[in-house]
């Protein structure tokens, strides 16, 4: 206690009066409580409390019937501040945002849908394997205006065309980009760069790599602050996969490597095949085996199936190559201590924990198993006959999920029916919701 005065005393001279106490749901959407500086004691001592069916709530706002949550009336969660995550929001003078974890009041362990605390179940589980996973980010958005006009309600915000990597106002005529670049290293989440993607009001952000439970939370805070970001300017940022029938979707690749204790990359071996370690194959087999399952995680809505696809430089077969962006696993060039692998499967609308942790699991589970990869793609990908194809909807996914207890093993089961139960009612939803597209096909014509 006396140290948290001492914190909140230093808060104070730096001019912070509010600390926004912000922790992942399910979605991995941002869910916070904003406390007055003078309280920020007592939050530490005790927590804060929040309602745990938020975990189940759709962003419609209805409680979905997950074990927990409705049927057991309700109960709290509480959100205990991680003040080591503390920072200044450079955008909202006087307010510092800072991570919290969630405990289960009745038992004071973590609650089995904490998204955070389910990536470190996972890490500790690759340490035991001598694994330690380093992953670094990368998020494609759409920069959109409201426009009641448009399907969905939103527009692309520039009529510039997409032409990737244009720099300055031809593409980005607001200069977006610049400001949210900007601002988003103020925050101190290690962003390394962002590009005009290939789509037009389109962008990517690409972070540093590091362990990945800090790689995750930058993530998390990536997306959450670019929404922000956006909003103050009056639009809206969307991570959804497949906002547009007419552009290509939005990706969240990830770079994934794993050092042992000392800090050296296991994934690369001069000697071995490809100037890979076996440890790193293992990892890629582990990746194609399980992803129909990881799917389930990682391309999370049923929009995401429509991002998948030939030509579109997202995956739509399971494979990997080596340095070819037609491929679910991308091995990039480099070697020594930058030998990794690109995951090119999950889209932006993941969760970030979700994303990193299934992606770690699959990947230990190639370990544990000592799975062998087939060969390596060659050429321009997306020829069915070389390789099986990825699921082509959620439901497809989650069928795989919960057939898959490799994966349920390292995930735990309580998190995989909780994840499955909030997802088969979305796809049930969606599918007794009657669409655009359904009027302009039948409506006139049958
Ligand atoms: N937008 C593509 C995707 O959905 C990725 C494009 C790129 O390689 O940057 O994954
Ligand atoms: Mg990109
Ligand atoms: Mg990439």
């Amino acid at each position: 206690p006396a140290r948290i005065r001492q914190h909140s005393e230093r808060l104070a001279e730096a001019g912070i009066d509010v600390v926004r106490v912000v922790y992942p749901d399910l979605l991995g959407t941002d869910r916070a409580r904003d406390v007055l500086l003078g309280h920020l004691p007592t939050a530490c001592e005790h927590g804060l409390a929040f309602c745990r069916a938020v975990y189940h709530t759709t962003p419609r706002g209805d409680v979905v019937p997950v074990a927990g949550g409705l049927e057991a009336g309700l109960p709290d969660i509480v959100v205990r501040p991680d003040l080591s995550t503390l920072t200044p929001l450079p955008w909202e003078p006087g307010v510092a945002s800072c991570l919290g974890d969630v405990t289960d009041p009745r038992t004071g362990a973590p609650t089995p849908e904490s998204p955070r605390d389910l990536l470190r179940t996972v890490l500790a589980r690759c340490a035991e394997y001598g694994l330690n996973p380093v992953a670094g980010p990368e998020l494609e958005y759409f920069l959109c205006e409201t426009d009641s006009a448009a399907p969905g309600g939103l527009r692309r915000y520039s009529s510039a065309t997409g032409v990737v990597y244009t720099a300055g106002l031809r593409a980005d005529p607001d200069n977006h980009l610049l400001r949210t670049l900007r601002s988003l290293r103020d925050l101190g989440i290690g962003i390394t760069n962002g590009n005009h993607e290939f789509d037009g009001s389109q962008f990517e952000i690409n972070l540093d790599h590091s362990e990945a439970l800090d790689a995750a939370d930058r993530a998390f805070r990536l997306k959450s602050s670019v929404k922000e970001l956006a909003r103050a300017e009056g639009r809206i940022a969307t991570f959804m996969a497949k906002p547009f029938n007419d552009t290509g979707g939005s990706g969240f690749h990830l770079h994934l490597s794993c050092t042992d204790g000392d800090g050296a990359n296991l994934f690369d071996d001069p000697a071995g095949a490809h100037g890979l370690s076996t440890t790193a194959t293992h990892a890629v087999a582990g990746l194609l085996a399980h992803a129909p399952a990881l799917a389930a995680l990682l391309n999370p809505t049923v929009n995401s199936y429509k991002r998948f696809g030939p030509d579109t430089l997202a995956p739509w077969l399971i494979d990997w190559g080596l340095d070819n962006r037609s491929a679910m696993v991308r091995v990039p060039p480099e070697r020594g201590g930058g030998a990794r692998l690109e995951l090119r499967l999950g889209d932006a609308s993941a969760n970030p924990y979700l994303l990193v942790a299934a992606a770690c699991a699959a990947a230990l589970l190639g370990v544990m198993d000592a799975a062998k990869p087939p060969a390596p793609l060659q050429g321009y990908g997306y020829d069915t006959a070389g390789a099986p194809m990825l699921p082509t909807s959620l439901s497809a996914a989650l069928d795989a999920l919960e057939a898959d207890t490799g994966l349920i093993r390292l995930l735990g089961e309580e998190f995989v029916a909780a994840y499955l139960t909030y997802k088969r009612d979305e796809v049930s939803r969606f599918d007794s919701h009657v669409t655009d597209w359904e009027l302009a096909e039948y409506a006139d014509h049958l």
